[in-house]
């Protein structure tokens, strides 16, 4: 694409830069090269712009300067106007334009001695590093644009908050946070880093930037794969649990996949060990302790797993803004025969699913048997639904003692390279059996499936539109637990056919 000889800058585009110089220019002029922003990401940033519309009323009475982000002139005119009427409190969205830096910022609250706060709005539950430089950007075109402000605020929520019922209560569902000597501290470092972005922006070409943690941190990068597609199948990067200062020390000794770390490399612990064995060889790593911790498992095996929620507003009485809500369940039984069973659980109303949830659950686990697991999570449900409800108490936790997670059960004992540095059942499962898999499903991960239950719940989702929703829910819970029972018989099979390794 041609570059335009007059570019903007934005706060996102800012903060950008500040992570990378080459996402800078390539978010600027080469748009298409982004990864699809996933399901689960637009729903982040939907709860994002609901939290922001609500924060709002906790500075009343206020204009909204209503223009679109991409009729920047009219809201930059509009707020203009606001700023000289005494009479408006607040300012939502205002816009301002300084040496090409186009910004609008979430509130701006009036002080009686004609300066104004600088409000920040944030979904998160406390300040992070990464917000004072996007205030700060803000503190430096507010301030060139003749601005006075006194104080900088970031609000987010307060997840200590709880929810009694009705309207919220917005002085304690979020908390305002006094960020002005950090903001300002940083504003000094702000032209530097301006001029560095602007140098950037006049290029031709993407600045030669070589991969590095900057990838995904703060944020991961929108062009991750973009960047990353020349890179060799099992790049260093997917080596478990490797600080990025060893990725650094593995890059300055011209190393880029795991097969190519010399076995002796200074650093490398004993299971990133096995990992570069099991690349470098192309055989799995099959601990020698696989068979007899596979062999803890009693029939008959209950293979469960829980989908949950976790909204940032509260959505029943008595429940913080994002607490963990479990709201279905699969369960796959098998006997010691062979034969399988599925039963399942969704809840399909507004109110509160944790009691049916609970109730349902007790009724469907049969009272012998392995409870297999992957990860410690539903655990932690268990526990915190056995807090809650004392007349369920010693049913749940009789539970977890029954249960044998394998996930660490994957991370103690085998290692496949098709891992590629993940133990995720969405990684383990096609590297052991490439037949089963989730391609043909609407929901493919957790994340979407609390979103499909959101829709399948709010009252305008129409009738056949929630059949869907609900039939897609199953479907993909179901397939977890299959999947860990194909997961469970092809680790079985291994320990059994493979020699075992230290
Ligand atoms: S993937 Fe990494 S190197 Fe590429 S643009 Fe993003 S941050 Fe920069």
């Amino acid at each position: 694409m041609p570059k335009t000889t007059d570019p903007t800058l934005s706060k996102t585009r800012f903060t950008s830069g500040l992570q990378c110089l080459k996402l800078l220019h390539l978010g600027t002029y080469s748009r298409e090269l982004a990864d699809p922003v996933p399901a689960s990401q637009q729903a982040l940033f939907d709860s994002g712009t609901h939290v922001g519309v609500l924060a709002r009323q906790r500075f009343p009475d206020g204009l909204l300067i209503d223009a679109p982000y991409n009729a920047h002139s009219r809201a930059v005119t509009s707020t203009s106007k606001a700023l000289s009427d005494a009479f408006i409190p607040a300012i939502y969205e205002a816009g301002f334009d300084f040496e090409n830096i186009r910004i609008r910022v979430d509130i701006l609250s009036r002080n009686s001695d004609h300066t104004f706060n600088l409000i920040e709005v944030k979904s998160s539950t406390s300040v992070k590093p990464e917000h004072i430089p996007d205030a700060a950007i803000q503190l430096h075109v507010l301030e060139g644009s003749g601005v006075p402000i006194g104080k900088t605020f970031l609000m987010h929520i307060d997840n200590t908050y709880v929810y009694q019922g009705g309207d919220y209560d917005l002085d304690k569902l979020f908390r305002l946070e006094d960020i002005t000597d950090q903001a300002r501290s940083y504003l000094q470092s702000v032209p530097g880093s301006l001029a560095a972005m602007w140098e950037a922006l006049h290029l031709d070409e993407t600045p030669p930037i070589e991969i590095g943690p900057q990838c995904t941190r703060p944020y991961r990068c929108a062009f991750y794969n973009y960047c990353h597609k020349s890179l060799p199948e099992h790049h260093i990067e997917q080596l478990p649990r490797a600080k990025p200062e060893f990725i650094d020390k593995l890059r300055a000794a011209g190393i880029q996949d795991i097969g190519d770390i010399p076995p002796d490399f200074p650093g490398l612990s004993a299971n990133q060990q096995r990992v570069r064995n099991a690349v470098a060889t192309g055989r799995p790593y099959v601990g020698p302790e696989l068979a007899d911790a596979l062999s803890q498992a009693t029939y008959p095996l209950h293979f469960l797993d829980f989908e949950t929620f976790n909204a940032a507003l509260p959505a029943y009485v008595g429940t913080r803004p994002y607490q963990v809500i479990p709201f279905q369940w699969s369960l796959h039984v098998q006997d010691s025969s062979g034969a399988l069973s599925n039963i399942s659980f969704l809840h399909d109303g507004s109110d509160d699913p944790r009691e049916a949830f609970t109730r349902s659950l007790l009724d469907a686990i049969g009272p012998q048997g392995t409870i297999l697991v992957y990860s410690s999570y539903e655990q932690t449900i268990i526990w915190q639904l056995a807090d809650l409800f004392p007349q369920y108490q010693e049913r749940l936790s009789a539970l977890p003692g029954r249960f044998l997670d394998l996930l660490a059960l994957v991370r103690a004992h085998f290692y496949h390279p098709n891992f590629h540095g993940s133990y995720s059942i969405k990684a383990v499962l096609p590297a052991l059996d490439p037949d089963l898999t989730y391609s043909d499903l609407d929901i493919q991960d957790g994340s979407l499936a609390s979103i499909y239950f959101a829709k399948m719940i709010a009252p305008d989702t129409q009738a056949h539109e929630r059949e869907r929703l609900r039939n897609a829910l199953i479907r993909y819970c179901e397939r977890d637990t299959l999947a860990m029972v194909h997961v469970l018989a092809a680790l079985q099979s291994m320990s059994q056919t493979t020699t075992p390794q230290s």
